[in-house]
């Protein structure tokens, strides 16, 4: 009896998703709209900076601004929703809506034959945490190469990859296999928690067969050369840790941070003093 039953039990709860996700956002949404009418935004307020979208960015920008400034957050989704932080449900919130924003390629000619109208979707998060909330949470900061090269093209040595790793470090709450001090921060400013996923009974298998092929055991954002490794992902406890989690809501609580959800910017108005003058 169980045993028939799970399949069908797993069914259902996959197959309701949508409805929760209709639900959620709906119950954010409208417990946003009520508090926006209880507490409105002073209009003629001013600000020292305004962050357009508090999407992976965004949430870093209005962190580390609101530290000492004034901060007006503006974002076009609203709270992310409960299901966000499990990880085992990111495929199953792709393209709803009311959390994605769906973008669609032109329908292509000689590509996408497996598409239905050979059209591709292209997910974006639309929430504070912006697509951090969709993501699929591998930790991966590139190789180093990258950053010297966008220095090279630049003419902008800050854009090395020495001259990145302190930002690294200081955005970072390692937890994985990995630390040392060079490289993983543990104790800085930032909550970006990251650790080696829970739940990967495949691991030892891939990482057993690249030894057995000759290649090394790596860290992925370390030193890197070619090799195999296992994945450590923005996680805390097993829970995904996005920037909205990691970044703005440990600091809902500032008197000099305000924000806007379900607010979507449409102009920037420039002045003669600065490059906006308003949204
Ligand atoms: C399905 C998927 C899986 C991925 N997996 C990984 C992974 O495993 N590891 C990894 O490192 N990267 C991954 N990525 C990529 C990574 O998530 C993105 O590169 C990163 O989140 C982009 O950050 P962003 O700040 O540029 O934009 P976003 O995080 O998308 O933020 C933009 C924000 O701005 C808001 N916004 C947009 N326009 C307006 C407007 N006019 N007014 C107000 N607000 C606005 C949006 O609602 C959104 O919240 C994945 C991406 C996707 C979609």
């Amino acid at each position: 009896m169980t045993l028939t039953m799970s399949p069908v039990l797993v069914w259902l709860s996959f197959s309701s998703i949508n409805m929760w996700v209709v639900i959620l956002s709906g119950f954010n949404f409208y417990h946003d709209y009520f508090s926006s009418k209880l507490y409105p935004v002073d209009s003629s307020e001013e600000f020292d900076f305004i962050v357009v979208g508090s999407g992976s960015a965004g949430s870093v920008v209005a962190n580390r601004l609101s530290r000492n400034n004034r901060v007006f957050l503006l974002e076009a989704g609203g709270d992310p929703i409960h299901l966000h932080t499990i990880p085992g449900l990111a495929p199953d919130l792709l393209h709803r809506p009311q959390i994605d924003w769906i973008h669609k390629s032109l329908p292509q000619k000689d590509t996408l034959k497996a598409h239905v109208e050979q059209v591709s979707r292209w997910p974006r998060g639309k929430a504070l945490g912006g697509s951090s909330n969709l993501n699929y949470m591998l930790y991966v900061r590139s190789h180093p190469l990258d950053y010297d090269n966008w220095a090279n093209i630049t003419g902008d040595p800050t854009w090395s990859y020495e001259n990145v790793l302190p930002f690294f470090k200081k955005s970072n709450d390692y937890h994985g296999h990995f630390y040392n001090e060079k490289h993983y921060g543990q104790t800085g400013y930032g909550t970006l928690r990251v650790e080696e996923l829970k739940w990967n009974p495949l691991k030892n298998c891939f990482i057993n067969a690249g030894k057995q092929m000759g290649y090394p055991y790596i860290d992925l954002n370390g030193p890197q050369s070619s090799g195999f490794c296992e994945l450590e992902v923005n996680q805390k406890n097993g829970e995904r840790c996005g920037t909205f989690q990691a970044f703005v809501r440990p600091i809902l609580h500032r008197e000099n941070l305000v924000i806007s959800r379900y607010s979507q910017a449409t102009k920037a108005i420039p002045n003669k003093y600065s490059l906006q003058e308003g949204m």
